[in-house]
């Protein structure tokens, strides 16, 4: 059985062909601090672009002025991608990717300002924002699945570069096939887009088996602090700026840690906080069950999915660790008598 279609995708992908069809300079941008579905359905779908539409202009910009984070330097078109703060065009479209969330963009916002029309494609829940044109599917397991089904609806064949870029982002997203987000759907596309030339190995090397020594011995150093509280229900741990000086590790080499945090049996959420310049801290929240950990990133001025949220927040570690720690234990601090969700059994 091959990939669904979904009738009103369909009607919004027509409606995003329209702007794009009617734009000549086209900027695609991704949210800060990218990640694997971020970097990779971006770079797929200006390809997917470019293909359609030989003629137009497409650039992939970063919205921070930190490089491709290494681990996804390896996909086809990375090396082009331009920072936001060096791109000095107004564009006639600007497409947000893996954000709704205009202050998302970071140092791209003032591109979106300069651009004539907007179109969002993302699976971020959202009530509200600027696209014109947009698909915002939450059920989707990643932006990459979405992409997929754009390159689809178009007629646009998939070649190894859009299938390495888009396979990547469903990997990422989906934690290699095993968050509550890897359903059937993310399978189908991710078995066509083997099938048109996607390796995993090549993917899984770079991302998952291409660690410096330097970020070993920092999740050794994350490992040896886990701690849980709330009856085991709650893991945690951290990095602070001295531990990426003492171990050579970089900033952005951290996002894996959340998974080591996940990992502890019995645990139904985990936090992973890091400290940033500035006297800031970046949380990560994960839900392994049914506990919606985007709320408590809400709380504090970030965001995400129900099962994967994420916020930054001045402070230092122990500040943010007394803000954080009892809005987790409140989230699970429902009585015997409700389900998991806090509803009624
Ligand atoms: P991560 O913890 O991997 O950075 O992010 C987990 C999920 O939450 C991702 O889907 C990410 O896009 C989203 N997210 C992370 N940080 C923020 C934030 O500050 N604001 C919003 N709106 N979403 C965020
Ligand atoms: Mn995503």
């Amino acid at each position: 059985m091959g990939l669904q279609v979904i009738p009103e995708q369909e009607v919004a992908f027509g409606q995003i062909t329209s702007v794009i069809e009617a734009s000549q300079q086209i900027a695609i941008c991704a949210h800060t601090s990218p990640d694997g579905d971020a970097i990779g359905s971006g770079l797929a779908l200006g390809m997917i672009i470019e293909t359609a539409w030989p003629h137009k202009q497409v650039t992939n910009l970063l919205a921070d002025d930190a490089p491709v984070p290494r681990i996804y330097n390896f996909l086809p078109g990375a090396s082009k991608m331009v920072p936001a703060s060096r791109y000095a065009g107004s564009p006639d479209l600007f497409i947000s990717v893996d954000l709704s969330v205009d202050a998302r963009l970071n140092k791209a916002l003032p591109v979106l300002g300069r651009s004539r029309r907007h179109v969002i494609i993302d699976h971020h829940p959202c009530e509200t924002h600027t696209g014109e044109a947009f698909v915002i599917r939450p059920q989707a397991a990643a932006v990459g699945v979405i992409v997929t089904e754009y390159a689809l609806h178009l007629g646009v064949r998939l070649t190894r570069p859009i299938a390495q870029c888009l396979f990547c982002a469903i990997v990422t997203d989906t934690g290699r096939f095993q968050y509550q987000n890897a359903d059937p759907e993310s399978f189908q596309a991710a078995s066509l887009l083997v099938d048109a030339g996607a390796s995993p190995a090549e993917v899984s090397l770079n991302v998952y088996q291409s660690f410096s020594l330097a970020y070993l011995h920092l999740e050794s150093a994350v490992m040896s602090r886990v701690t849980t509280f709330a009856g085991g229900k709650i893991a945690y741990s951290y990095a602070t700026i001295e531990d990426l000086r003492r171990t050579g590790a970089s900033l952005d080499e951290c996002d894996g840690l959340i998974d080591e945090v996940r990992s502890v049996r019995g645990s139904e959420i985990a936090l992973f906080l890091k400290e940033v310049p500035g006297r800031k801290v970046r949380g990560n929240l994960r839900s392994k069950t049914n506990w919606d950990v985007s709320k408590v990133a809400s709380e504090l001025g970030g965001g995400g999915h129900a099962a994967a949220a994420g916020f930054t927040v001045e402070g230092d570690l122990d500040e943010v660790l007394a803000t954080v720690l009892p809005k987790l234990r409140d989230l699970v601090d429902v009585p015997d008598w409700r389900d998991a969700t806090g509803s009624l059994v």
